[in-house]
């Protein structure tokens, strides 16, 4: 049995999804298989809503697997990288059985579909170091091993911490969670990073499963487009469990268009201007006399440790800048994370927050 069948949830393994009219590749001329109206919307000038759509369009199969350097059948097109986090949760974990591995504090998405599907959730705390919360995963991969849970996330570079998994440390879990466990490595930052993607190890591992989005860096947020990578074998159980026509085509379309040469070009600037962004905040809010610590990040964020984070949420608020409270996590009960916006906007933060001022 290979082992994406050995992790599926028993009762899913031959379970083959809703068949939509979309998935039948037949060829004609006169359609009228799936109760479609003839006409188009007067708002949809050209139709082009008329249809259900691709539920994996291989056009932007093949972009996003050229950007991110695979091959289109490792792909698995998503309503953001969010709907692949369920997906997993769904396929792999029996309720009250099985138990997935988190890292707090990071995203709480792992949580909330291991939540929804009652799946067992185990955390392995990240370490609060000198040089930034750390991920320790030779403990990571001893609990998941211990526990026999079926998926490991790892969020790189991590939100809200910042901190980036290196390559090696990645390349180490995966072969220790080889044969047992899925460890899902969540990048959606990973354009503002310095390491390398774990995309690259996918060849060697059958039990990696990376996760990347348009939300960020891409700047496409409300697209909702995210993407899955991982053996074919995993992309097609996944594709069985998920809904019939996930896609938009306007969502798509704008995708597509913005994966065109000059599109990434002009991504890629905006990408670089960011980290350089960062830099410069993280600087200027060293002296700040409001904060005991600012992280540093490989993300497009940052995490800093307020003297009194009510104070310097008001002082943001006061000049109009809403960042994220962070006080309600596990280890950052001082926290707020800013996310690094335009030069313009990140002089609002340092004037609300740079050193000098009384008030
Ligand atoms: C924003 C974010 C996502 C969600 O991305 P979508 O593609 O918009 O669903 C996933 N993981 C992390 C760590 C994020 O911060």
């Amino acid at each position: 049995m290979s082992l994406v069948d050995t992790l599926l949830r028993e009762d899913l393994r031959s379970f083959t999804g809703y068949a939509s009219a979309r998935r039948s590749k037949a060829t004609g001329r006169i359609w009228l298989n799936a109760n479609e109206s003839p006409w188009a919307n007067p708002a949809d000038a050209e139709g082009a809503a008329r249809r259900y759509p691709e539920p994996q369009p291989d056009a932007l199969r093949v972009a996003l697997a050229g950007l991110y350097r695979t091959s289109p059948e490792n792909v698995l097109l998503g309503r953001g990288s969010d709907e692949a986090i369920d997906l997993l949760v769904r396929a792999f974990c029996r309720p009250g059985l099985d138990a997935v591995v988190v890292t707090p504090p990071v995203f709480g998405m792992y949580a909330v579909s291991a939540r929804l599907q009652g799946a067992r959730l185990l955390d392995l705390p990240l370490q609060d170091t000198p040089a930034g919360f750390e991920c320790d995963t030779t403990a990571l991969a001893q609990t998941a091993l211990a526990e026999g849970a079926k998926l490991v996330f790892l969020c790189s570079p991590g939100n809200p911490t910042g901190g980036a998994v290196s390559l090696a440390r990645i390349e180490a879990l995966v072969q220790a969670l080889n044969g047992r466990a899925l460890l899902v490595v969540d990048e959606a930052y990973a354009e503002y990073s310095a390491e390398p993607s774990a995309i690259g190890l996918l060849p060697a591992y059958e039990n990696l499963v990376v996760l990347r989005t348009l939300s960020k860096a891409h700047a496409l947020a409300a697209a909702r487009i995210g993407c899955l990578i991982a053996r074919p074998e995993l992309v097609k159980v996944l594709r069985n469990c998920q809904a019939p026509y996930p896609l938009p085509t306007p969502s798509v379309a704008l995708a597509l268009a913005a994966l065109t040469p000059e599109a990434r070009q002009a991504t890629a600037q905006r990408v670089a201007l960011t980290v350089r962004e960062r830099e410069r905040l993280w600087q200027a809010l060293q002296g700040s006399p409001w904060l005991r610590h600012v992280y540093d990040s490989q993300g497009n964020y940052l995490l800093v440790r307020c003297i009194d984070a009510d104070v310097v949420l008001a002082r943001l608020l006061a000049v109009g800048v809403v960042v994220r409270d962070m006080r309600s996590m596990p280890q950052l009960d001082d926290a707020v994370r800013i996310s690094v916006g335009s030069p313009e906007e990140n002089d609002a933060v340092i004037a609300a927050l740079a050193g000098g001022a009384t008030n």
